[in-house]
């Protein structure tokens, strides 16, 4: 049994889609939903757990691909060095979610780990690397 956590995102026409009720019926995977949301232009993103034999998580990877979902493998962890942070605000401009926002009274960075979808686009966007993951 092999356990990965996944980023998918999901194309508008494809949202309301019962997508991973076919990674479950067929192929026999366990599924953990971590985090789903939908943007503005509407396109979803979901974070999961997903648990399985290695070769039919492998498949339900490529029935995903096949139905125009991108997968990601996810980081397990995002951190910030808040010390070494100048709060300048470049990361927050690619923060789909909203995770990282600047405060508008106080000008500092704000990081909401509850609402990251562990997409990894913050880590470029720093210019000192405060931003890291972890695997
Ligand atoms: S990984 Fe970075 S950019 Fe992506 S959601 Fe989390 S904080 Fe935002
Ligand atoms: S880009 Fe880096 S330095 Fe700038 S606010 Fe984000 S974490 Fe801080």
């Amino acid at each position: 049994m092999v356990r990965k956590k996944l980023v998918l995102t999901f194309p508008p026409e494809r949202v309301d889609k019962p997508i991973t009720y076919h990674l479950v019926k067929d192929f026999d995977l366990v599924i953990n939903i971590l985090r789903a949301e939908i943007h503005e232009e509407e396109v979803g993103r979901m974070v999961l757990d997903v648990e399985g034999d290695e070769e039919r998580i492998n498949q339900g990877i490529a029935y995903l691909k096949s139905q125009d979902v991108k997968v990601q493998e996810a980081a397990r962890d995002i951190t910030l060095d808040e010390a070494n942070c100048v709060d300048c605000g470049a990361c927050t401009a690619v923060c789909l979610p909203k995770a990282l926002r600047l405060n508008n009274e106080t000008w500092k960075l704000e990081f909401d780990k509850e609402k990251c979808i562990f997409c990894e686009l913050c880590v470029k966007s720093c210019p000192l690397g405060v931003i890291e993951i972890k695997f």
